[in-house]
């Protein structure tokens, strides 16, 4: 068999001058968020969310720059991702949100990772197995108190507590729960949850509890418990939408104009012309596309504005369908020597944030942030670690 190359490691990016986009991650911003986070709720302790490569920022620079500040709980989605954690920080408590897979207890005791044990079979299967090493190891219980996704809903939470055999085989370390709609502190669904999780909680007694994502810290009801869960506000994302941002910025998109072109009027620009010069217009060609992870919904028409781009300190917008690699800007708005080529636009930084363009997008700033691409340059500030690569 040949052996071939393993791919390139996911925390590798390109040198600046040979990609066509920068993506600047801010370390201190991200940590700073972490203490307001953790300000919000000095009783509790703020743990952080950092699956999907700590929401597309990478996740070892994240993880090593918030275990320097102090963070000791960590939370990801899958047992690969628990893996890469382990390989920067071999001690802090760390969960592995999508539970447990048949087969998999030894690999999780192995590095010491933590289910979150969201139905009777998982919780018999880590039972199963803790009893066969004769080791009483660690695990979260999720309970659905709402999002009918994953958890024990309460009546089978209530029947597992009787099963003596299957709870004293392991140590619940956590019960936890997961709110539906916490960015919106108006609905009733919020309060259903809290009530619920009141009574989910009263019999696991002395096992601490988790019920708050970033949004959920700043319900009026502050349903604290004793860990935070927040992923999304530690990346600069608006955990109370409408109202004014607490968080830093942490991402900041800049791509490189390649060309500058003068459009006559009535002609098209981009694909299946979807945009039509309405007059002489002055449009910038920029290197990023949707293979960057700039969603294709952020296309722009004569109709319908798309995304937006800072040129020279003016907001310009997208003109036409983005496509692979280019997106095009209608820069008539600059003065013709205000830009040149090699100069960058701002996608997502100078007044331009991740909410906008998540809303832009038709989306949400969560589905922007984790689908930044790898093709960007990606350098990040802030941390102690500048220049230790990769993180380790
Ligand atoms: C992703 C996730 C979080 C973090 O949510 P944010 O809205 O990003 O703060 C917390 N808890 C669970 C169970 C999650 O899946």
């Amino acid at each position: 068999m040949t052996a071939y190359a393993s791919p390139t490691a996911p925390f590798a990016s390109p040198q600046e001058a040979d990609a066509g986009a920068l993506l600047t991650i801010d370390l201190s911003a991200l940590v700073k968020n972490w203490h307001t986070l953790a300000g919000e709720a000095p009783e509790a302790e703020c743990a952080a969310v950092i699956k999907a490569d700590a929401y597309g920022i990478g996740l070892e620079p994240a993880a090593s720059a918030l275990s320097d500040a102090g963070c000791t709980t960590f939370f990801v989605a899958h047992l690969c991702e628990a893996e890469r954690f382990r390989a920067v920080n071999s001690t802090a408590t760390l969960y592995v949100l999508n539970g447990l897979l048949p087969g998999t207890a030894a690999h999780f005791a192995a590095i010491g990772a933590r289910p979150v044990l969201g139905s009777r079979e998982e919780i018999a299967d880590w039972a199963t197995y803790c009893a066969g090493i004769g080791k009483k190891l660690p695990a979260a219980i999720h309970i659905d108190t709402g999002m009918n996704r994953l958890g024990l809903r309460l009546e089978s939470a209530t029947k597992l507590v009787s099963e003596a055999g299957l709870m004293e085989a392991f140590t619940p370390s956590l019960v936890m729960s997961h709110l539906v709609s916490a960015e919106t502190p108006g609905l009733p669904i919020n309060a259903k949850q809290i009530k619920a999780f009141e009574a989910v909680r009263a019999l696991f007694p002395g096992v601490p509890a988790s019920l708050c994502n970033s949004s959920g810290i700043y319900l009026p009801e502050r349903p604290h418990y004793d860990l935070l869960r927040p992923g999304y506000a530690l990346y600069g994302g608006n955990p109370r939408p409408g109202r004014d941002n607490p968080m830093a910025p942490v991402v900041r998109l800049a791509a490189r104009i390649i060309q500058i072109r003068t459009v006559p009027d009535a002609e098209t620009v981009g694909y299946s012309g979807h945009w039509t010069a309405e007059g002489r217009r002055r449009i910038a060609t920029v290197s990023l596309g949707y293979a960057d992870g700039f969603l294709r919904s952020l296309s722009g028409t004569n109709l319908k504005p798309g995304g937006e781009a800072v040129v020279g300190g003016v907001r310009c917008p997208i003109a036409g369908r983005i496509s692979m690699d280019l997106i095009t800007l209608d820069i008539s708005g600059l003065a013709e020597d205000a830009v040149k080529r090699g100069d960058f636009a701002t996608f997502i930084g100078d007044g331009i944030s991740l909410d906008e363009v998540g809303t832009r997008a038709g989306s949400i700033g969560y589905e922007i942030l984790t689908s930044l691409g790898h093709r960007f340059a990606r350098r990040y500030k802030g941390s102690d670690r500048q220049g230790q690569d990769p993180f380790i």
